[in-house]
């Protein structure tokens, strides 16, 4: 029997990236310390590489990381280690970190000459950064901050989420693998066989790490704050979406049944409430059930709320669960198709007040558009992360933009436009709304520098 050559690889290919982790290798240590050292080392190494180096060891970061295998491995794994998300949102996730995230050419270099000769003005390297990352989105977030960082000529210290562990250990194995191929330094990517918050702690507080980014939620955002170093706080959301009575009603359903539902809910940017004008919220609700959400009667919503929340809060179990599941959980057959759950609530209810990271929305019903705007302003509680308003009038849509402050502002498409799916404009995963980088990119990760020629250089 012919054995097909490439098949062969595929399947041999497949099969080794489904075996069980090395625990230490590839960029991978033992300890927060050797892990440190490493990066330290392979920092200094790089210091003597060309821009035409850094080039290709982003696009070799690319090019791992878009490997057919590797995107379907890491969207079936994400979801099966973290028990969050969806396995075809977390492919087109993936795939956006790999392909839009700037590079080298996000480093554009200042210039002033003059009388007095020639000063430039350039990105250059923090050193070590220690990059701290979610499990919402485990593996985008190592894409994009290990293209954005080497970009800018930085080692990158992992410390991934304890429940993404064995998949964000591969990765950065994937990682050192393809860099070691086109011959970078060893160990520019590099994590701990054991995440933890100790080990976290450790990266923090290291003296060689010179900048720390926090991707995740209130309390390590706080934590990297107080670190004493220069760090970008990447943290929560509660995006509410506005929707008007001038807005294409039908289009606008589609977009919050797409945008809410998408990875089931887990991106920070994904739509959390909706705030809706009295005038057109029926038609809005009938329209988001033509479009695969189901209306929650007001004892199916009670009953969902003892099932996804504890105490109060969102119970970690139910986050990122698919809405069918919600619903089988309260005794209801869910429809063929259904991608989101939607009740009418108060403006103080907890699925409008909290982040729930779950695709139920509660929809409040308001007056007019000013009251909905100045709800939405409450509801997004200040966090400056992303709103989304679905209006004709540009006076409206100025109106919530200038109110609102948020670092995404979405208007008349669905959240995940926002982060270049779907819309104009770059992708990040690590949004900085409370230190103001907003959407980050390799020249967040730089130091400005000054070099100053006296006398000379001046041609004109
Ligand atoms: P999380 O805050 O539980 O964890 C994030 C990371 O911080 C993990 O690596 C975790 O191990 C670590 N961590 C948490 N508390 C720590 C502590 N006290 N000491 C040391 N390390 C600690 O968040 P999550 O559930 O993984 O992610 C969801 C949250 O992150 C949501 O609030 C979401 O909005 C936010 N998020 C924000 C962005 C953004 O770009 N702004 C992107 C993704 C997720």
């Amino acid at each position: 029997m012919k054995v097909d050559p490439s098949l062969l690889e595929a399947t041999i290919r497949r099969v080794l990236a489904q075996l069980p982790v090395e625990r230490t290798g590839d960029g991978v240590f033992a300890d927060m310390d050797s892990a440190v050292a490493a990066a330290a080392a392979a920092e200094r190494e790089y210091l003597t590489r060309s821009m035409a180096d850094r080039r290709r060891y982003v696009a070799a970061i690319r090019e791992v990381m878009l490997d057919p295998d590797n995107l379907d491995y890491m969207s079936v794994q994400a979801v099966q280690q973290t028990g969050m998300g969806d396995v075809g949102h977390k492919y087109l996730k993936n795939k956006a970190a790999a392909e839009l995230t700037p590079g080298v050419e996000d480093l554009v270099t200042e210039a002033y000459s003059g009388d007095d000769g020639l000063t430039t003005v350039e990105y250059s390297a923090f050193g070590v950064i220690g990059a701290i990352t979610p499990t919402t989105n485990p593996t985008e977030t190592i894409t994009c901050n290990s293209i954005g960082m080497l970009a800018a000529g930085n080692a990158v210290v992992f410390s991934p989420h304890p429940r993404a562990r064995d998949l964000s250990l591969w990765q950065v194995q994937q990682i050192n693998r393809a860099l070691r191929a086109v011959g970078a330094p060893d160990n520019l990517v590099v994590t701990v066989a054991e995440p933890s918050i100790e080990n976290t702690t450790a990266m923090i507080a290291h003296p060689a790490v010179r900048m720390i980014v926090a991707t995740g939620g209130p309390g390590i955002v706080k934590t990297v704050l107080a670190s004493g170093k220069k760090a970008i706080g990447a943290g929560a959301g509660n995006p509410p979406v506005v929707v008007d009575e001038t807005a294409d009603i039908d289009h606008a359903a589609k977009c919050i049944v797409d945008g809410a539902s998408f990875d089931n809910n887990l991106p920070c940017t994904a739509e959390k409430e909706i705030v809706a004008v009295d005038a057109i919220a029926d038609l809005l609700k009938f329209s988001m059930v033509k479009h695969g959400a189901y209306e929650l009667s007001a004892d199916e919503s009670s009953r969902v709320e003892r099932v996804i929340l504890a105490d109060g809060r969102p119970a970690l179990e139910w986050v990122g669960k698919p809405a069918a599941a919600i619903l089988e959980a309260i005794g209801v057959e869910p429809p063929a198709g259904v991608r989101l759950l939607v009740c009418e609530a108060d403006r103080d209810h907890p699925f409008v007040v909290h982040e729930l990271m779950m695709p139920v929305l509660g929809l409040v019903r308001v007056p007019d558009v000013d009251a909905a705007i100045d709800l939405a302003c409450e509801l997004e509680h200040g966090n400056r992360h992303t709103a989304i308003m679905h209006s004709r009038d540009v006076s409206n849509l100025t109106r919530m933009g200038k109110l609102i402050q948020t670092t995404v502002f979405v208007k008349n498409g669905p959240s995940f436009n926002g982060i270049g799916i779907g819309g104009e404009g770059y992708c990040t995963f690590t949004i900085a709304g409370p230190t103001g980088e907003g959407l980050t990119r390799a020249r967040n990760f730089a130091r400005s520098r000054r070099c100053v020629l006296v006398g000379d250089l001046n041609v004109r």
